[in-house]
């Protein structure tokens, strides 16, 4: 007897029309907003853009009455405000906000203005040119300056030598750190960032440590301290340290050191985990901002010193100023966004070979208890599990809730 063949022919027929119509309409779309690009006959120069951590900021010249910045692509539009920065409008005045590179769907979006009802197109007057930044999220985001601003994002699994987050063991080596009750700062910050690191890994993040062992690292140059966040394009750097203070102050508790000119969302996720698990957050009152929060920049007697260094040894003193973050790795991981200014003018340092660069990481510098407070080190000691987990965790919680 024959087999009886079903007739394949009609339901082909179609998918076939279906995948036509779809491919239709989504060329029909993407020629229509190219049609509408291509009209717009206004210009604004981008006089400054950067990514610092996860956002991307952009900053235009033009006086305008209330321009919003618009993401375009054939099936999506986001707006985003701008806001006034002197004579110029920008996304934010705060480095960790603007553009958030995480949250952004698979597109090719081109950026544009529109103020009222007039459109511009963006032409790049920067020094700058295109950025690849690879997300936490295993996407990589391409921002192009072609004919127009064209952001592009498409899935890709993150390249292995490219990390999320750096955490920084500091001292090392022949630098051992503070010392107190027979205890080294360097061999702690470094079971503290192993640890950290465990748990974040845990988490689902890539980490990379500036050291694996007890050894010394140079501040600047290549494969140095500040040097590895650039190379591996992290995102967030945690400088880990133990604080010592004159033993006729005697403070206690932890601080948390965030560069100028940012939001405090991630420095307050981290204190109130790390205050959940009984350390108090510091006593320290210099340089305090809030609670457990603390924010150090150049003080006019320190220019008035690297003035004074600057002649003796016969080169120009750096553009640094009251704004300038004072911790050498908050300010130097983040590019000219965080003022970065070891450009080798001081022969007595590598050079930063990023220090003008305009990707650089969110930094932070964690002085986690006082290690001669009795205390502060017993509590050190005792929790060292639990206090790195809630740190991770911390982190964590900023991370997926912005
Ligand atoms: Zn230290």
């Amino acid at each position: 007897m024959k087999k009886k063949k079903k007739n394949l022919f009609f339901p082909l027929i179609i998918i076939i029309l279906f995948i036509f119509i779809f491919y239709f309409i989504n060329f029909k779309r993407k020629y229509e907003l190219k049609i509408f690009i291509n009209k717009i006959n206004n210009y604004i120069n981008v006089e400054e853009f950067y990514i610092y951590g996860t956002h991307l900021n952009i900053k235009i010249n033009n006086k305008l009455e209330k321009p919003i910045l618009i993401l375009k692509s054939s099936y999506n539009e986001i707006k985003y405000e701008l806001v006034l920065d002197n004579d110029n409008y920008i996304l934010s005045s705060k480095l960790n906000e603007g553009i958030d590179l995480e949250k952004l769907d698979n597109d090719r979006y081109y950026i544009i203005i529109k103020d009222n009802d007039k459109y511009y197109n963006l032409v790049n007057n920067t020094n700058y040119n295109n950025l690849t930044y690879y997300s936490i999220s295993d996407k990589k985001i391409d921002l192009n300056f072609n004919e127009n601003m064209i952001l592009n994002i498409e899935d890709y699994k993150t390249p292995s030598d490219i990390y999320d987050i750096v955490i920084d063991a500091g001292h090392g080596g022949i630098d051992s750190g503070a010392t107190s009750f027979g205890y080294n700062e360097s061999t702690l910050t470094l079971e503290y960032s192993k640890s950290i690191k465990k748990y974040l890994e845990k988490l689902g993040y890539k980490v990379k440590l500036t050291r694996e062992d007890d050894t010394y690292l140079k501040p600047y140059g290549t494969n140095s301290r500040t040097s590895i966040p650039y190379e591996v394009k992290a995102k967030y750097l945690f400088s880990i340290h133990f604080n010592s203070s004159e033993s006729y102050i005697s403070n206690n508790g932890f601080e948390i050191y965030i560069p100028n000119n940012i939001n405090y969302d991630l420095a307050n996720s981290l204190v109130n985990k790390i205050k959940s698990i009984g350390i108090n957050t510091s006593t320290n009152t210099s340089f305090k901002v809030n609670d457990g929060i603390y924010l150090r920049n150049l003080s006019k007697t320190d220019i008035n010193n690297m003035k004074n260094e600057a002649i003796k040894n016969g080169y120009e003193m750096y553009n640094a100023d009251t704004s300038t973050p004072y911790l050498y790795m908050i300010r130097e991981t983040g590019g000219f966004m965080t003022k970065a200014y070891i450009d080798g003018r001081n022969t007595k340092y590598d050079k930063n070979n990023y220090y003008n660069s305009n990707i650089g990481s969110e930094s932070y510098l964690l002085e986690l208890g006082y290690i001669n407070n009795k205390n502060d080190i017993n509590f050190i000691i005792n929790n060292k599990d639990n206090y790195s987990k809630v740190i991770a965790y911390g982190i964590d919680e900023y991370i997926k809730n912005t």
